[in-house]
Order: structure tokens, then sequence, then C-alpha cells
């Protein structure tokens, strides 16, 4: 069949969790059998989120072609097992970008070059485009309907309803169902107020998802039907939930995949949701609770690390346990022992930048002298390295060269390398977006290792972001003091993984991991790490 799109819109109020319903609702389709594609298009002028700080936009997801995008990717991706691609991910920027290069060719041909058509259409070819075998291309419109920036998608998506008829296109708009105590009702005049703002650009929304913490009673169902321009059916409560993987279950007992089908005419599919039964089972049997910290500098904002969070709850889940978590302050906790006092597990997160660096080396010389479960990720492994080099091979100015020059560049800036697009070569001062080493390479385990017991092989891919990279001129004597680099790129060239020997479960990797965790099929470094947290509690 063509594809059909399914354009999700947001009102009200940012938060409410589009990226979020939109993978749920792309693994219902999954689920009655249809095929999906995930794609968020954002309205910010960034080219992508890469330079953005973690403050402000959270995490920045990475895909395997090596795609900086929004966070929402990474729910796309759990959710749905699909991996996202460079062209499931647009913002405002690249279109510009893109259009302006298009100008400077001379490709316009004369004409003036203006928001309608030629922004309008760039968004409508990214949209249609790369979308073969296909059921349901769900894009999720970025920001709230009201915003200035939204409105070219607004019309992107206006027009394309005209282009490929009703019968291809569904408008899906996400709205909150504020609950008042002291008038004991949930109000739907913010709803209602944002249906016609998106009326006024042309959309007429055919279903709502109604954030709420509460059930919709009927009658404000038919009111809402009633004021939008919907039928009650197409109210859909989104009501909140303690975890984020019970959420498809509760939207198919509210009926949502089933008015999306009707919708479309195709009803026949029954939904065979055994598998996300399967996943609620696991959290709510869990057979104890772990304590994990996370030690970071960007712990104010937890969506910095929303796919970490998530891969150590698919860790638990893989062992039935409750993963309780704690987030320390690198830069501003005063006493890091104190506050690791009572973990099981610590893990030290991927990072940018000299600003709380001692309080992760305080963390790293804990976690390895006290013997508890670590797993460093990036930057978490490079510190590994460089604490190893200070405390154990004395060291001194063991350092990083992000940090500034030094003698000792334990972790020095890379400045050239092999991908699939030929030598990468990068020098110091040289531009900051979308420079790093990023997406998939393929990393080779030692055998005996660790880490080749935790994947159950010996060659891997896994998914990187960063710019400096572990000096193998330290590697002999780190060996000699128990710190075994067991992952290497193919050619032998890059440090990929180290672990300690004499140590229950201590690996340090320079990719990314998290990003690759799915509640089916969790990372097995997670399901390693979890483990061994359990069995060290058990122990003290
Ligand atoms: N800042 C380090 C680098 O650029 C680590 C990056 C990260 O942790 N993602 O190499």
């Amino acid at each position: 069949m063509p594809s059909r799109f399914i354009f999700i819109t947001g009102g009200v109020t940012s938060s409410l969790g589009k990226g979020l319903a939109s993978a749920c609702l792309a693994a219902l389709l999954q689920a009655r059998g249809f095929s999906v594609l995930l794609r968020k298009l954002d309205p910010y002028l960034n080219v992508d989120p890469g330079t953005m700080s973690p403050y402000q936009h959270g995490e920045v997801f990475v895909t395997d072609d090596g795609t900086e995008a929004d966070l929402d990717l990474g729910h796309y991706e759990r959710f749905s097992g699909v991996a996202g691609k460079a062209t499931d991910y647009i913002t405002t920027g690249k279109i510009y970008s893109t259009v302006l290069a298009k100008e400077r060719r001379g490709d316009y041909l004369g004409a003036t070059v203006q928001v309608i058509p030629h922004i309008t259409d760039e968004m409508k070819r990214f949209i249609l485009s790369n979308t073969e075998g296909a059921d349901f291309v769900l894009c999720e419109i970025g920001g709230t309907v009201g915003d200035i920036e939204c409105l070219p998608y607004l019309e992107a998506i206006r027009q394309l309803r005209n282009d490929l008829g009703r019968d291809r296109v569904m408008f899906i708009h996400l709205t909150l169902l504020p609950y008042i105590p002291t008038a004991g009702e949930l109000k739907t005049k913010p709803t209602q107020h944002s249906v016609k703002a998106l009326l006024s650009v042309g959309i007429q929304a055919d279903l709502l998802l109604c954030r709420c913490d509460r059930p919709i009673p009927m009658e404000e169902k038919r009111k809402l039907a009633l004021f939008c321009n919907v039928s009650s059916e197409n109210v859909i409560a989104a009501l909140d939930a303690d975890n984020i993987y019970r959420v498809p279950l509760q939207y198919h007992a509210e009926g949502f995949d089933e008015q999306v089908c009707r919708y479309f005419g195709l009803n026949d599919a029954p939904a065979d949701l055994e598998k996300w039964k399967k996943v609620c089972a696991s959290i709510d049997t869990v057979s104890g609770v772990v304590r994990i910290a996370i030690v970071g500098k960007y712990v104010q904002l937890l969506d910095a690390y929303k796919s970490l969070i998530q891969a150590l709850m698919h860790g638990g889940m893989a062992n039935r346990l409750k993963v309780e978590l704690s987030f320390i302050d690198s830069e501003k906790e005063p006493d890091i022992e104190a506050a690791l006092a009572n973990v099981d597990g610590i893990v030290i997160p991927g990072g940018f930048g000299e600003r709380g660096v001692a309080g992760k080396l305080q963390a790293i010389t804990i976690a390895r002298t006290k013997k508890i479960p670590t797993l460093g990720i990036c930057f978490g492994m490079q510190l590994t390295v460089i604490e190893a080099c200070r405390n154990l091979l004395h060291i001194e100015n063991a350092s990083s060269t992000e940090f500034g020059l030094t003698d000792e560049p334990i972790v020095g800036l890379m400045t050239e390398w092999m991908d699939e697009q030929g030598i990468q070569k990068r020098c110091a001062g040289g531009d900051l977006g979308g420079t790093m080493r990023l997406g998939a390479y393929p990393c080779n385990l030692k055998s005996g290792s660790l880490v080749e017991k935790m994947y159950a092989t010996s060659a891997i891919s896994e998914r990187h972001r960063h710019r400096y990279e572990v000096n193998t001129a330290y590697e002999d004597r780190l060996e000699s003091v128990g710190l075994s680099f067991s992952g290497f790129s193919p050619d032998g060239t890059l440090p990929e993984i180290v672990e300690y020997k004499d140590h229950p479960w201590y690996v340090g990797v320079q990719f990314h991991p998290e990003l690759k965790s799915r509640p089916f099929a969790p990372h097995p470094l997670f399901v390693g790490l979890l483990k061994a947290a359990f069995d060290h509690q058990q122990k003290s």
C-alpha cells in the first residue's frame, strides 16, 4: 500500500510527550502488522542539536549513520526497534541551509526565494522522500502550535493533505486537559483554543490525544468533540503512567490505534500486544532493588541522560530488578565518597570540558578501589584511563588535550580516522558543528575479555560521539597495572574499550552503548552492569 502520513502536533504547552506518543502509536501500528517510519521536524535554526547545551536541549541522540538528532529519535528507536537515519530528522536551520545553497547555485532561476513555496517545498520533499516500504510515516512537528517557528511546517503539512488526499494523511493533536481542584473538573478550554489555533492555519485535527491525570468523563469527551469538530471516539485520553513502557497498552485500551486504523479504513488487522505485555510483566515482577549512581555535571536536567536512564531500566528489567537512580553532581557535590557510600553500581557518563572532572575522577578512584561495578561511557572511559595514569602509574600531569596543552596527553584530539566516506581529518580550532567522530563504527573484542563474555561475540558495532581519543602510547604501562585494552577499531589504532582485570566489573567504553539499548533488546553492557551491581549488593 502507498505510505500513509500521520502528523503529530502539540498544543497548549510543551513537554506533553509528543515524541513518546508518536513512538507508542508506531509500536501499536507495528503490533497490527504495519511497517512504520518515524520522523521529527524541529523548528529551531540550529542545523542540528550537536552544538546545543545539554541543559537546554537534553541529550543529543546519535544514529548509526552519524546524525546528531533530537532525543525523541531515541524514543522512536526504543519503541519501534527501527533504527533512525539522517532522513528521519530535520531542523528549520537545515532546511534553510539547503534552500540557501540552492539559491547560491542558481537553482531557482531568477525566482524570488520565499518561505512559501521554497521553504515549504523543501519541507514537503523531506517528508515524502525515502519512505519506500513504510505503511505509515509518522512525523512529529516539534514545538507548540501558536509558536511563530512552527508556521512553515504547519503550512507544509496543510498543503500535503491537499496534495495526497484525506485518505493518506491524518492530523493528530496532542493537548493537555488540566485538572482544576477547586472546580473538581478536567478543563477543556485550553484544548479548544489550541484546536482553533491549528484551524486558523488551515488544519482541522482528526484526533485529539489529551494528556490528563485522570480518566476523561464521557461528558467532557462529548464537549471536546462538539467544540473541536471531531467524533467523541477520536478524543483519546493519554493518562499519566508510572512507567513509559506501559503507555502502548494504555493507549490501546483507550482505542487509539483502533481509531487511527478506522480513519484510514484499515480495521481488519488485530493487534498482537504480547511483547508489550511481557515488558509490563518484567516491570511488575521484580526480585530486588539496585541502586545506581550517575556521576555527571548535567544532573539538573535529567533529559541530558535520557537514553542512559532508559538503558539502565532495560538492564534492570532483564535481571528482574528495580533500578533506583541517584544523580551526583560531579561539580557541586562536596562529598563524593559519602554520596557513593550506599550504591551498588556507578556510571560515569559522557561529557565535555573540564568543569566537573575532579568529581568524576574522585568517583572513579572510589569505584576502582572499593570494587564497585562501574561503567564509564565515552568521557567516562577517557577519565578512567587518566585516573589510572595518575594514581597507578604516578604520571602526575596525565591529562586530556581537551583541557589545554599537556606534556602527558593520555587523551588527545583525533586528527585523522577512517570512515565509510574515506579518511576524515580534523584540526584544533576547526568547526564544532557535526565534526566529531559520529555514528556506528566496528570494534573487535579481545579474546577472553569481560566484554567478549558480555556481548557473547568478538565483533561489535557501536555509536560514537567524541572528538578525543585514548592515546595508545600508554597501553603497555596501563596493562602492567591491570587496566586492559579489550576493544580496538578493526585496524588496531583506536582503543574502544578498557577493563580492569582484578575488579568484579569495571568497563570503560569510548562509544555510547545506551543509544542502542531497547526494552526488547537490553544492551549487554547494561545487563552485565546491573547483574554485577546486584551481586555486589548481595556480598556487602
Ligand atoms: N569530551 C570527550 C570528547 O570529545 C568525550 C565526549 C563524550 O563523552 N561524548 O572526546
